[in-house]
């Protein structure tokens, strides 16, 4: 038996000295984890801390650490130093101008994302944390995060925008302010998944957002930090920052959970 601190009543003195004092908080927690065992957000298998992945997903996660493309986040294979920029941005400049994302989008990562798009809120406080770590240097730089919005009738069969969820979770870790109400989606757009070429993801989303006039103010002059759940071929992404643009926002940079990496 484990006594906890207490600050009124009439406790025996001898059995009080001789037992350990364990802060509440710390029983509580030994209680919870005892019904309800933190476990792996990706195979289930049992962890030590709530939030996290076992060692083995972590080690099959490709975390986008090493050298990147200073403008769109890409990875270089070698590291070529210095602030490079990859082929396709010097072909096809950005309205953004960094990008940068904390894993790639494979089939390691692939089932984590989907599954929180639809329904595993509980990845949350782990994506927030890598996200804030990942968005470390752009977040210094920001403003205010303005997350992708989803259109009002994905939302209502969705029932939320997992962009918003990231949003205000990487504000209350940050202290950056969030405001998912800057960007629309003025139409529905089918899927960017079903779109077949980049060139098809471009013309879908084209003036697809906008900043509605009483939110201009908002972003005028303002850095803005996007953020979204994946970077495919960055079509959105630049749809979303030429609008912010357009309305007034001194700079946008691109933060997202993973990217799609083609092969060199
Ligand atoms: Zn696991
Ligand atoms: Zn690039």
């Amino acid at each position: 038996m484990v006594e906890i601190e207490e600050t009124s009543g009439n406790p025996d003195p001898v059995s009080r000295r001789a037992l350990p004092r364990i802060p509440v908080g710390q029983l509580l927690r030994a209680a919870l984890d005892l019904l309800f065992p933190p476990l792996c957000l990706k195979c289930r298998a049992r962890v030590r801390h709530a939030h996290s992945l076992c060692a083995a997903c972590w080690s099959e996660i490709a975390f986008l650490d090493g050298a990147v493309c200073v403008k769109c986040g890409t990875p270089f294979d070698i590291d070529p130093g210095g602030e490079t920029v990859c082929g396709p941005c010097h072909a096809q400049p950005h309205a953004f101008a960094q990008a940068r994302a904390l894993m790639r989008y494979d089939d390691a990562s692939k089932g984590l994302i989907i599954a929180f798009k639809h329904d595993r809120l509980h990845h949350t406080p782990a994506f927030g944390a890598w996200l804030e770590r990942t968005g470390q240097g752009l977040l210094a730089e920001t403003d205010l995060i303005v997350p992708v919005p989803l259109h009002r009738w994905r939302l209502w069969k969705r029932r939320y925008n997992q962009a918003a969820i990231l949003g205000a979770r990487l504000s209350l870790l940050s202290g950056v302010a969030c405001d998912p109400l800057v960007l629309r989606r003025k139409r529905p757009t089918p899927s960017q998944g079903a779109m077949p070429t980049a060139k098809a993801r471009r013309r879908n989303v084209l003036g697809a957002f906008a900043v509605p006039p009483e939110a201009k103010p908002r972003i005028k002059d303002r850095r803005i930090l996007l953020l979204d759940d994946v970077f495919t071929t960055g079509a959105t992404l630049n749809a979303c920052a030429r609008a912010l643009k357009r309305a007034g926002a001194a700079e946008v940079n691109v933060l997202t959970l993973a990217r799609v990496v083609k092969p060199a």
